[in-house]
């Protein structure tokens, strides 16, 4: 409960801390923008004040040249043509969309301006945009108005460098000037590139280490379900042949038992063949917690492998009463090796033991012995009920237990194949396991020569 509020709340906390880097993110961005846009206005500024003292010219002269020899020819063409309102209307859109563009084809001030910036080392990848707000044809009778509105703010992202008002013999015009960023996404980053990469390393970091605690916990989580399992599951082990043992007692107590000899030995038997297995049980608790306290000190002989690892087969066999069939095949014939008999019988046993209580049918053990060069290898298959993929990885680890719900007799303590990987380790080697769910399941282990 208390690991899972403190989940919760680090959780809590990782999803503020995401936001609050959003925001920073983006009040960064909107910062940087801000700056980037005052920056291009001043410059911008600059450069046209520099083009009015330097030359006494805005860049527009060759531009309102042209446009007044369009407008004379508007008041001398076109302007007696008109009848109606519509008329002068439409005269006003054809005359504003001339203009500009004569304006924008002929101006110098966008030029001189990006040369400007590139001398500061700015990014000059702009462009101008010229809007009309007041047009008259000045004609001997008089001013006619084309066009008359109310400049509105431009959007965000453009800059209002200025706004000229001219007038020449044919027209009056006033217009503004801006400039458009149209990189300034890119510039924008560029310029905060490294506060970001700061900021995204921050947050890899900090889920990072909250992806390490969590799987840490996580596998504080398993291991102590492992320990209470393997506590449940010892404490089942043991009561069960104590409970036999308690109730053969009291049943040799009884007169009628007593009496009885065959019933009396069938129950010494008993007595006797549970306290072997409790025996059993104690050893392997005990083996594995003086393996888990003492560095493994093995007593090495020099045996012949084949002949060691047939010994234990048939003693396996005759005390399961020949529980199951064991195709021996050995191709090591004559090998001497060096390992420490008790400990390597122990794993043997304990693979063979695993190969029949795992099995749903008759089982079928097939033993292989190998060489090489440099080791040896017992490879041990069985036709049992198979490890499935997810389990595979884990058999080995101390207490592990797959579920087997359909299987009798699949009593344990998760201790067997943590014992071989110890044992096979000891003697330099290592344990392989490779698995077919319902059709049985190799291990192999090889251990240098
Ligand atoms: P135990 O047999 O006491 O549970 P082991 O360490 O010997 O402990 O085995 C761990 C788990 O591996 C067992 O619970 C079992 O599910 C699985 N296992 C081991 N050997 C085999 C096998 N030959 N076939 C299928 N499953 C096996």
């Amino acid at each position: 409960m208390k690991r899972q509020i403190l989940l919760l709340v680090s959780l809590a906390a990782l999803i503020i801390f995401l936001a609050v880097q959003a925001y920073m993110i983006q009040s960064i961005w909107k910062q940087k923008e801000e700056i980037l846009l005052m920056r291009y206005k001043s410059l911008s500024r600059e450069a046209l004040s520099l083009l009015l003292a330097k030359k006494k010219q805005n860049g527009f002269e060759k531009g309102m040249e042209i446009t007044d020899k369009f407008a004379y020819y508007l008041i001398e063409e076109e302007l007696p043509k008109l009848d109606t309102k519509d008329d002068s209307a439409s005269l006003g859109k054809l005359a504003l969309k001339e203009i500009n563009s004569i304006l924008s084809k002929n101006e110098m001030l966008t030029p001189f301006f990006k040369s400007y910036i590139s001398k500061y080392g700015y990014d000059n990848k702009v462009a101008s945009i010229l809007t009309i707000s007041k047009l008259k044809l000045l004609t001997p009778e008089g001013n006619l108005t084309l066009i008359d509105t109310l400049y509105a703010k431009p959007a965000k992202n453009l800059i209002v460098v200025n706004t000229f008002t001219e007038e020449h013999n044919n027209f009056y015009i006033e217009f503004h000037y801006l400039i458009d960023l149209t990189h300034k996404n890119e510039m924008v980053f560029k310029e905060a590139f490294f506060t970001f990469i700061l900021i995204i390393g921050s947050i890899l970091i900090v889920f990072f280490v909250f992806g390490l605690t969590w799987r840490n916990l996580m596998e504080e989580r398993r291991l102590s379900e492992l320990k209470s399992d393997f506590i449940n599951n010892m404490t089942h082990e043991l009561k069960t042949p104590l409970a036999t043992i308690t109730v053969a007692g009291r049943t040799l107590e009884k007169d009628q038992v007593m009496n009885d000899r065959d019933k009396v030995l069938e129950t010494a038997q008993m007595i006797g063949k549970q306290s072997v297995h409790l025996n059993q049980l104690i050893n392997t608790i005990l083996e594995v917690s003086f393996l888990e306290r003492t560095e493994f000190e093995l007593e090495k002989s020099k045996v012949m492998l084949d002949e060691l690892i047939h010994q234990v087969v048939s003693s396996f066999l005759t005390s399961c009463d020949g529980c199951a069939i064991v195709n021996e095949n050995y191709n090591t014939t004559g090998t001497t090796v060096s390992i420490d008999i008790v400990y390597f019988t122990t794993m043997i046993n304990n693979l063979l033991t695993n190969a029949v209580k795992y099995c749903d049918k008759d089982p079928v053990i097939s033993l292989t012995t190998t060489e090489d060069d440099c080791n040896f290898e017992v490879k041990i298959t069985d036709n049992g009920v198979g490890i499935s993929r997810e389990h595979l990885d884990h058999v080995f680890e101390k207490f592990y237990r797959v579920p087997h719900g359909n299987i009798h007799n699949n009593k344990g303590l998760g201790l067997g194949l943590y014992y071989v990987k110890r044992i096979a380790a000891a003697h330099g080697g290592d344990v392989h396991v490779s698995s077919k769910p319902g059709q049985g399941t190799t291990f192999r282990i090889r251990i240098p020569k």
